[in-house]
């Protein structure tokens, strides 16, 4: 049976890297990383998530501080609160916790956010910059990175071999395709309006999913030895879970294991990448402003 990628104690790694670093920091020019997040309104979803990026961000001792609007703020509040962590020296990294409701326009608040503190990556000048040859863009997306960070810690080779991404949203599976293209992978790209979604994948090395849809990718989508990660992380009703439900990726993990080389589980594998991704763009961020090398 596959290798299970586990992407808990590759995260854990990274974070201590990062802990250390940014001791490191602190004690040679007395400054520390700071993140700023703007979440707007109650999602229990959202909050959560904040919560654990502000958990992580402490114990790695970057400083972190949440600007929490009520749900009807007008947009002039939330670029009043995105400006003032704009302007602010000790804060590095500025993330936008999406979705916003729907009477805030996303694209217009990403727009005004700063390239050089974008630490989600999600700004057109970041994005662009990952899409055109020659460029380098200042962050890269934490989930796209987190899973190419797995394939190149687990000694899954890129270069020359044929990746399929299943899904291609902005902030995954856009960004992803783009990223195995900057190493040489040879990409398709997999999406709701794919016609027979398996002939493509079947022929994949490497498979991204994020899709959303759970247990999409069956066993037989997948070709002898591939590697797959699965970043799809979808609530189903389970009611001999505490909560209620359980989370699931994309795929059918019980078929997959039996086809493929190696997998990254869900929960417990991209998904702690994520947030270790996020740390490290504060900390790289805050190493350039500072030139702390
Ligand atoms: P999204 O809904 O924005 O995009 C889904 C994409 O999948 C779309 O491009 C769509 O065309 C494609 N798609 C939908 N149904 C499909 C089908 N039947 N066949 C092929 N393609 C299909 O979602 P998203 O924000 O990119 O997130 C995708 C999944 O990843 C979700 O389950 C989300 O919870 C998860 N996610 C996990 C993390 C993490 O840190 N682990 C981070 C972000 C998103």
């Amino acid at each position: 049976t596959a290798a299970v990628i586990d992407g808990k104690s590759i995260a854990d790694d990274i974070r201590s890297r990062i802990g250390s670093e940014v001791r490191r920091m602190k004690e040679s020019i007395g400054m520390v990383p700071g993140l700023g997040v703007i979440m707007v309104g109650q999602r229990k979803d959202s909050e959560t998530y904040v919560r654990n990026k502000m958990m992580a961000c402490e114990e790695v001792g970057i400083k972190s501080n949440v600007a929490h609007l009520p749900e009807h703020c007008t947009k002039d509040q939330l670029l009043k609160a995105l400006s003032k962590f704009d302007v602010d020296p000790s804060v590095h990294g500025i993330l936008v916790q999406l979705p916003l409701p729907q009477h805030l326009d996303e694209r217009k608040i990403m727009d005004v956010l700063s390239p050089e503190k974008d630490v989600d990556g999600f700004h057109p000048i970041n994005m662009g910059n990952l899409a055109m040859r020659g460029r380098e863009p200042m962050f890269i997306p934490c989930t796209p990175k987190g899973c190419i960070e797995l394939l190149l810690r687990s000694g899954v080779e890129i270069v020359g071999k044929k990746a399929a991404v299943i899904g291609r949203s902005n902030i995954v599976g856009l960004p992803a395709s783009l990223l195995l293209q900057r190493h040489h992978a040879t990409v398709s790209i997999v999406h709701a309006f794919t016609k027979n979604p398996e002939h493509i994948t079947c022929e994949a090395d490497i498979v991204v999913t994020a899709a959303g849809v759970p247990n999409l990718v069956r066993g037989n989508w997948l070709k002898p030895g591939a590697v797959v990660i699965d970043v799809g992380t979808n609530p189903v009703v389970d009611p001999s879970c505490e909560r209620g439900y359980r989370l699931i990726g994309d795929v059918c993990y019980e078929e997959a294991v039996r086809v493929v080389s190696a997998i990254t589980p869900v929960p417990g594998g991209v998904g702690p990448m994520t947030i270790a991704m996020l740390l490290s763009n504060t900390l790289d961020s805050a190493k350039r402003a500072y030139a702390f090398t």
